[in-house]
């Protein structure tokens, strides 16, 4: 199983002498160059992107790994979903994955083969099989709507999402739960040159019988929502082929035909309002004495209008003006204030990313109500598999980038809390002589970005109050952040233009652009508009402007429900929409519903029983089996490989409390089968002493005992064995 010149499978098993940035480099350039790409640290998988096909991802591979020990068999992402399974079934315990790595360097695809092995092993019932294909079906669809080619990744996931397996006590899968993060929403109007909107668009565009309905025509660049980046086809993305697939998707999770045409007449109105002009109006200027619009290409509203099948007027007036509600009491009036030409440009976009928003959560939420497991399943297991955008460093970062690496931030600070941290906190609390090892802890980066309270500033705060008092501008949100924060090393504005600043991330230093945050951090979706949408003779965007009923409506969803609309929300802060009935709430950022989500999420990973794969790009040039030596490198130190090597091996990598360990392997020995008398600590010496455990191998601590990997395996045979 592992020949010669291959490297080691596991990066534990690396000589005293080897365990540094070059030995670690050293046999993970061998294995990658003998198409290894996966390696081990003890249970974690480093994954390292090849960019090119490679034959190991069949079903008579994962046969290999079924019941298989993770040291049986050569490394793959298999062997951890199998161990995933395993340990769900016995310990009965939720379960989660997690899947980390900058943009591009393989984490969706991990997801994917490990949801592969999990659908292929588990027990199925007959309706086991049913939810089955249609968890896996909900990927071609949330791939199209929520990614996107970027210069990092063809296929970037411009979400996050973390999806929730269920399964029932007989291992057999009854339903599912996507929750997804923040779409980039903003991708819908504009991004970087070089870089394609959401993959949908150029799908819908590739259909041609679809698009005379619509009113499109099948040139991308006819769009200037499409053609402001310049990138129309991707060589090895499939528009056309790829359409076909979510169109095959829906279908097997029970869609309707009108709910993908539905869906297609809000990408087509969206496309057109890209194209809409405004230009000014002298006539109704001079009668009203301020700058006025009026719509330059009226038939383009007109087939918007009809798409939407809300009402002409209504939506123009939501385009051109703004009602402005004065006087205080219940009844208050109305009155029309007209926009400028800037101000019709800004509302137009801030409709197409609403929409676009509101169609994607809408999409979600499809998929949960097809998935969602059955009431009689109420108490189930689950594993759960985070896939989250990666840590992403672009030519000009704004607040989507700042969301990104921030999450990215608290996804390392859990891994260093439960690999780094604890492992370390628990020698100490079970007496174990142990020397320290060090390795960067972000805790003072999250603490900058998140702040706490008065006393300790920090920049999601210190944002939200430049939203909401006083008169702030990019440059006065950089003073803002300069004049609290200054003294942090993570922290320096010092640098660039006066709306620009540094974090210095775990991953690396990004500038962030300020120019649109407080726009974005506020995220306003004007009433007007929302009335306008509610008008449609279209039950489902009626249905995507509706206000969800909250938490705790629909009976056995669960807390927040499934998509749980987790970050972005359907209408942004429009004015006057909180708390209904009186008391005023501050509108809810952005920032702090992204911030309030992530946490929330992170607070359900460590309550679950993880397992890491750690995803390593290549190269920056998406080049086939290629490896770039020093990106490589950067990415091993700042993803803490190395300590994390360190740790286990100098650790005992396994320890249970002695009852445990007792009961489990108490068959390997006469002296303790069937029965032991004396203290539970002596009998796992008796069991370890039986077996030959060399006295180095393991250590006993105040309740558990703590033990090196080698003898683990002994003793995991001599069981098999035994049974
Ligand atoms: P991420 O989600 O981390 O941004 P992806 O999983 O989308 O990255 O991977 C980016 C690209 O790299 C994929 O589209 C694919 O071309 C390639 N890739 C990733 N993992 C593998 C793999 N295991 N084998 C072959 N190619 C891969
Ligand atoms: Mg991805």
């Amino acid at each position: 199983m592992f020949k010669q010149g291959e490297g080691l499978y596991d990066m534990c098993l690396l000589g005293n002498d080897k365990v540094s940035e070059e030995g670690f480099m050293e046999n993970l350039t061998t294995r990658f160059n003998t198409r290894n790409i996966y390696t081990y640290i003890g249970e974690q998988v480093v994954s390292v992107n090849p960019f090119c096909y490679l034959d190991m991802y069949s079903e008579a591979t994962m046969d290999e790994y079924i019941g298989r020990a993770m040291y049986e068999v050569s490394p793959h992402i298999y062997a951890l979903a199998d161990d995933t399974y395993r340990e769900l079934m016995s310990s009965k315990e939720n379960q989660c994955v997690l899947i980390t790595g900058e943009s591009g360097a393989g984490k969706t695809e991990a997801s994917k083969i490990f949801m592969q092995y999990i659908a292929y092993i588990s027990s199925s019932s007959s309706m086991a099989g049913d939810i089955k294909d249609k968890l896996l079906k909900s990927n071609p669809i949330l791939e199209a709507f929520g990614n996107a080619t970027t210069l990092r990744n063809n296929n970037s996931s411009r979400f996050g999402k973390y999806m929730e397996i269920q399964f029932d006590y007989g291992g057999a899968p009854v339903g599912g739960r996507i929750s997804q993060y923040l779409l980039e929403k903003s991708r819908v109007v504009t991004r970087g040159e070089g870089e394609r909107s959401f993959h949908v668009f150029y799908q819908l565009l590739s259909q041609t019988g679809r698009l005379a309905a619509l009113s499109l025509d099948a040139d991308p660049s006819a769009y200037n929502y499409l053609a402001c980046s310049g990138l129309y086809s991707v060589p090895g993305i499939r528009d056309a082929a790829d359409f076909k697939e979510m169109e095959n998707a829906m279908r097997v999770l029970g869609w309707a035909k009108a709910d993908l045409d539905n869906c297609m007449r809000i990408l087509a109105a969206i496309l057109h309002l890209g194209n809409l002009d405004f230009e000014p109006d002298a006539r109704a200027s001079a009668d009203l004495n301020t700058d006025c619009v009026a719509v330059s290409n009226p038939q383009l509203l007109a087939i918007v209008a009809d798409l939407l099948q809300v009402d002409y007027g209504a939506l123009e007036s939501a385009l051109k003006s703004r009602s402005i509600s004065s006087g205080a009491s219940a009844r208050q009036s109305h009155i029309m204030v007209p926009l400028d030409l800037d101000q019709a440009y800004f509302t137009r976009d801030a409709l197409c990313k609403g929409l676009y928003a509101a169609l994607f959560e809408w999409v979600v939420d499809r998929i949960n109500l097809n998935i969602q497991a059955s009431a009689s399943n109420a108490s189930e297991v689950v594993i759960g598999v985070l896939d989250i955008y990666g840590f992403e460093i672009m030519e000009l970062n704004s607040f989507e980038q700042f969301c990104i690496n921030y999450c990215n931030e608290k996804l390392q600070q859990l891994f260093i809390n439960k690999v780094l941290k604890s492992e370390q906190a628990e020698y100490a609390a079970e007496g174990i002589a142990w020397t320290e090892i060090d390795y960067f802890d972000n805790e003072p980066i999250i603490s900058m970005i998140e702040g706490k309270g008065r006393a300790q500033p920090g920049i999601i705060p210190l944002l939200d109050e430049a939203c909401l008092v006083g008169r702030n501008t990019p440059v006065t949100v950089v003073e803002k952040f300069a004049g609290s924060l200054s003294a942090s090393a993570h922290f320096d504005a010092t640098v660039g233009e006066p709306e620009e600043f540094v974090i210095d991330h775990y991953a690396g230093a990004v500038m962030y652009n300020t120019g649109s945050f407080l726009f974005k951090n506020k995220d306003t979706f004007f009433d007007d508009l929302v009335m306008a949408l509610m008008t449609s003779a279209n039950s489902m965007v009626v249905e995507m402007f509706t206000p969800k009923a909250s938490a705790g409506g629909g009976g056995g969803r669960g807390r927040g429900g499934p998509s749980s609309s987790a970050g972005g929300s359907r209408f942004g802060s429009g004015r006057g929409r909180q708390g209904a009935g009186g008391g005023k709430t501050r509108p809810k950022t952005a920032g702090y519903k992204f911030k309030t989500s992530v946490c929330e999420l992170i607070e359900k990973l460590d309550a679950c029983t993880p397992h890491y794969i750690r995803c390593i790009k290549s190269n920056d040039e998406k080049r086939a089996n290629y490896l770039d030596a020093e990106r490589v490198r950067h990415q091993i130190v700042y993803l803490n490989l190395v300590e994390t090597v360190r740790v286990r091996r100098a650790g005992f990598c396994n320890r249970q409390p002695y009852e445990r360990f007792l009961w489990r392997y108490k068959m390997i020995s006469p002296q303790t089968w069937p029965v032991w008398r004396g203290s539970p600590r002596d009998g796992v010496v008796a069991i370890l002493d039986h077996i030959g455990v060399d006295r180095s191998e393991y250590e006993l601590g105040r309740t558990k005992l703590f033990i090196k990997d080698a003898p683990t395996f002994m003793l995991v045979e001599q069981r098999r064995i035994e049974e």
